[in-house]
């Protein structure tokens, strides 16, 4: 492998096992990363490294961060950039595949899950086009900050291992600091790398895959003598519980492309992503969705609009006669609104402490989110709030002023009261599980722009620390950081997020 001549091996302990890089050779380009000017840590996260079997000093360590940099390899690594094709704003793409990002190999957890550890910002690839390779020190601290919040807040998301600045700038609208984060993904297969061997008619590479995916993904899943529609059934229910969780945090993806929709059912590739501050179903931030087509509430319909992309991809593998391969996929698609409705709906039974299923329990929390969309309510205050209004009607007055017209609140607060009767549970346990479904803090936009504002103009990382480490926690309350809970001031709210790639 050439990069063994290019690069020094580093001695750390990673303990990988590839098997990715097994795949044959049309799956991915080997590709070593291309040496930075000055690696200096921003961070290692401590908890996941260890998780991972590494060592967190050792990773702190000046050698760990020229090994997050990509300026040296860990023994064992094999370094590659993946092959996918997608849709993106529903126009379909033959060839994208890791333009910056190399997977540097896969490892397996103290939990015994198998994951990727990947260098995004790396350096160029075969499949960079004319990009740089590189990533700017703003959205890797974006996708550091949002992916691990995703994570404590238990939502299912590829995560950050690290983040160093590589003393270069990269252009971009300006010149800006240049940054590697290190990724970490259950894997990093997408509906995209499905339509990149559609696209070139490889059924072969199809079917390769489809076993790989399944038995990596969904193991339970595969024997049944159809792995591609194993896949897609388990996918197509992965993706409507992942859409749900993301609808419950009041999440937008922002680019929701089939080349950024993950296989394994993680968030995957933070860009203009952004939170609901006031509840808005029509919401979208990134500049470039002109249309809304993924706003919040949009996330659904488009994630089954990305699932049909990888049943079509699937197709010839579904069956020998191409009208029962339709059928099938139709069938397994079809479910996907129910099966979006069933998680949504459980999702927001927790968020208003609902113990037993009732068949009323969608229409009273759609009533819910029509009023708040009415009086610009915040999403996640509101909920919070409500936690102590489940425990002491007393606290309804303070969410009641909230609203635009109180009485929108008091009269749903009379149902959801009526409802809650019906349930033989203590008023202070209610409220105890309501704070467990609804998080008191969320990666509020403003609060990341701050973030990327200190690290980038005043390499100042103590708001990133913070910031941080209070979502560690998200539902927790932390007295001493509750600025971090409120919404922005109408002077600090942001109305676009950008790319930034
Ligand atoms: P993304 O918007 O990050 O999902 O990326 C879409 C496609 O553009 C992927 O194929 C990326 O690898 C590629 N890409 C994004 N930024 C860069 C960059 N700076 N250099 C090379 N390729 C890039
Ligand atoms: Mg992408």
């Amino acid at each position: 492998m050439k990069a063994r001549h290019l690069l020094v091996m580093a001695a750390m302990a990673f303990t990988f096992d590839n098997t990715y890089a097994r795949l044959p050779d049309r799956f991915h380009a080997r590709v070593a990363p291309t040496k930075v000017r000055e690696p200096r840590l921003v961070k290692v996260n401590r908890a996941l490294a260890s998780m991972l079997g590494l060592d967190p000093a050792e990773l702190e360590s000046p050698e760990g961060a020229q090994l997050l940099a990509g300026n040296v390899l860990p023994e064992g690594a094999e370094p590659i950039a993946l092959a996918y094709a997608g849709h993106q704003f529903g126009s379909f793409v033959r060839q994208l595949g890791d333009g910056r990002a190399i997977l540097l190999g896969e490892v397996v957890g103290t939990d015994g899950k198998r994951r990727d550890v990947q260098l995004k910002g790396a350096g160029r690839t075969p499949f960079s086009r004319g990009g740089d390779g590189r990533a700017a020190l703003g959205p890797v601290l974006r996708e550091y900050v949002v992916s691990e919040a995703m994570a404590a807040l238990g939502v299912p998301t590829t995560r950050a291992l690290a983040a160093v600045t590589t003393g270069e700038v990269v252009a971009r609208e300006e010149m800006l600091p240049g940054a590697v984060l290190t990724r970490v993904a259950a894997s990093h297969i997408r509906v995209g790398t499905f339509e990149f061997f559609a696209a070139r008619d490889d059924r072969e590479a199809l079917a390769t895959l489809a076993t790989y995916a399944l038995a990596r993904h969904y193991p339970d899943a595969t024997g049944t003598g159809n792995d591609a529609l194993a896949l897609l059934e388990r996918v197509i229910e992965a993706q409507a519980r992942l859409v749900a969780r993301w609808l419950g945090v009041g999440f937008v993806h922002g680019v929701m492309n089939t080349d950024n929709t993950s296989i394994s059912g993680e968030t995957i590739d933070y860009g203009p992503c952004a939170f609901l501050d006031e509840y808005d179903p029509r919401k979208k931030f990134s500049s470039i969705d002109h249309g809304g087509r993924y706003a919040f509430a949009n996330q659904p319909r488009i994630a089954q609009w990305n699932l049909a992309r990888l049943a079509e991809a699937l197709l010839p593998l579904l069956a020998d006669e191409e009208d029962e391969a339709v059928r099938l996929a139709t069938d397994l698609l079809n479910r996907f609104p129910s099966l979006l409705e069933a998680a949504h709906t459980s999702v927001l039974r927790s968020k208003l402490g609902l113990v037993h299923e009732e068949a009323d329990d969608l229409a009273l929390a759609s009533d819910l989110l029509e009023r708040l969309a009415a009086n610009q309510v915040d999403y996640t205050l509101f909920f919070r709030r409500l936690c102590a209004s489940a425990a002491d009607p007393a606290a309804d007055e303070a969410i009641a002023s909230s609203f635009a017209e109180p009485g929108a609140f008091r009269d749903w607060a009379e149902s959801w009261r009526r409802r809650l009767a019906g349930e033989d549970v203590a008023p202070e346990a209610r409220a105890r599980a309501m704070r467990l479904a609804n998080p008191a803090f969320i990666p509020r936009n403003h609060r990341i722009e701050e973030v990327i504002e200190a690290a980038v103009r005043r390499a100042d990382f103590e708001p990133f620390e913070t910031l941080t480490r209070v979502l560690e926690r998200p539902y927790d309350d932390q007295p001493d950081f509750a600025y971090l809970a409120e919404p922005p001031l109408p002077e600090e709210r942001v109305r676009h997020t950008f790319c930034g790639t």
